[in-house]
């Protein structure tokens, strides 16, 4: 990945999320206390006046910025979990990664976020979407750009039928039913983005 594409990859999710806002609101709103569409935006904002320092780093340590960006610039429980996210991916990518390099750094970011979390999968947070991603990402055969983006997608939906027992949504217990996840949703975003980024 050059420079070029890297910024394009950058600004198109940070773009996203914040075009996504109001919809990530609605969604907190629902199970959570309404600020995941601003606690995103924020973290997309501090991205992108970074944008020009973090297209010309190597990805890894571009990875690596962003995410210490999140961590300091976004409150709630997003910014340290993505910024783990994505400072793991950085520790863990090498310059020029390939399907295999991109399937076990994201099994390493998706143990750092529960670990930090204390969460697992099918608690209705984040990780639903993360996991299943993650399990497309090291299986081989083709299509996987739309594999990927498809299973994020069914990922994200199958929140709404799940009880919440982590985050903020498990105070709600039973009442979570029915909604979905907002972090569910935003990590789906993202990664269609990337996904169509990559197709490009
Ligand atoms: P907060 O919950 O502090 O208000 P946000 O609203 O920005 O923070 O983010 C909420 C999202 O974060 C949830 O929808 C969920 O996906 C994710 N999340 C919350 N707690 C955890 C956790 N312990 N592990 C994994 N993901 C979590
Ligand atoms: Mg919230």
């Amino acid at each position: 990945m050059n420079s070029t594409m890297q910024r394009t990859l950058i600004e198109a999710v940070a773009k996203v999320v914040i075009s996504h806002t109001d919809e990530l609101t609605t969604l907190d709103q629902a199970i959570g206390d309404g600020d995941h569409g601003l606690n995103m935006k924020r973290g997309a904002m501090a991205i992108l006046e970074r944008l020009d320092d973090l297209a010309a780093m190597p990805l890894p340590e571009a990875l690596t910025a962003a995410g210490q960006t999140l961590v300091m610039k976004v409150g709630g429980a997003s910014g340290p979990l993505y910024g783990t996210l994505l400072m793991t991916l950085g520790k863990h990518l090498p310059i020029a990664p390939n399907q295999n390099d991109l399937a076990r750094a994201m099994g390493a970011a998706i143990g750092a976020i529960k670990k930090i979390g204390r969460s697992d999968v099918g608690q209705k947070t984040m990780l639903d979407v993360l996991r299943p991603v993650h399990e497309e990402l090291a299986l081989d055969g083709p299509g996987l750009v739309d594999r990927v983006r498809q299973r994020g997608a069914q990922a994200a939906d199958a929140t709404v039928p799940m009880k919440a027992i982590k985050g903020r949504a498990s105070f709600l217990g039973e009442r979570s039913i029915g909604h979905m996840d907002p972090g569910a949703r935003s990590a789906s975003l993202m990664i269609a983005t990337v996904c169509s980024v990559m197709e490009e």
